[in-house]
């Protein structure tokens, strides 16, 4: 491994046991992303995003090949210290935004912050300003119930980006979305993303991510059909 790419993926493969015969959700993978890009990750239903996403995060294991995130081989560290790194690398949006119910926008972000292990005085600094790139400072104090659909899913992007990772790994997060709200959530990720220098893979079916991306990865049935 030469390069300082923020993710290096060679021959990925993913085979999910099943009775009718085995899946092969991943079939020789082979990706590269560089430092800050921003890359979409299309491809219809089954066609392998989210295992993708999950083995590029440490999430789920490859069945073979070999991954390096920021020039880091995640499977050669034991669970506790693949988890504390990912915490710190690694920002994650997902389509069920996982944010909890009961406690308000900034303390979403705080509980990132202090699993990412930032120090307490940068912590309260941090958490206000994510939540004023995602235009969102005057609603810190609001549970997510009393915020819409697409305030809710820039919470759930701004605690990904509390830590400030090196990598964001977001997996459909606009499909809940209508198609106004899903243009405003990709720009200020975008201009987040920019602003700090974090490389983006973010998984879709809708075709208005490729305007905001750097470049866009096809897969079809587990493939990379175009791209690299
Ligand atoms: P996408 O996110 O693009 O919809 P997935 O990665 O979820 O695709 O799924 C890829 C393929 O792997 C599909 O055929 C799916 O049914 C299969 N698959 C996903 N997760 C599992 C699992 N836990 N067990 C068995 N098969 C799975
Ligand atoms: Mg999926």
């Amino acid at each position: 491994m030469t390069s300082q790419n923020a993710i290096e993926a060679q021959n990925i493969g993913r085979v999910y046991p099943a009775d009718g015969g085995d899946v092969h959700a991943l079939r020789d993978i082979n990706l590269e992303v560089g430092q800050g890009q921003f890359v979409a990750l299309r491809g219809r239903s089954g066609s392998g995003k989210t295992t993708l996403l999950n083995c590029l995060g440490g999430l789920d294991n490859p069945t073979s090949g070999v991954i390096w995130i920021q020039g880091v081989d995640l499977s050669t560290m034991d669970e506790a210290a693949r988890t504390y790194w990912r915490r710190q690398h690694i920002g994650f949006v997902f389509q069920q935004m996982g944010l909890l119910p009961s406690f308000s926008a900034y303390e979403n972000l705080d509980v990132m912050a202090r699993l990412g292990g930032l120090p307490r005085r940068q912590r309260r600094e941090r958490i206000l300003e994510s939540l004023e790139r995602m235009d969102l400072l005057d609603y810190y104090d609001h549970r997510p119930y009393e915020m819409s659909g697409g305030q809710q899913q820039r919470i759930a992007i701004a605690r990904a980006l509390v830590t400030a990772p090196d990598l964001v790994l977001a997996d459909e997060p606009t499909s809940e979305l209508d198609s106004e709200t899903t243009h405003q959530v990709l720009a200020v990720l975008q201009s987040f993303v920019r602003a700090q220098g974090t490389s983006v893979l973010l998984s879709s079916h809708d075709p208005i991510v490729d305007d905001y991306a750097d470049r866009i990865i096809t897969l079809s049935d587990g493939q990379i059909s175009n791209g690299r």
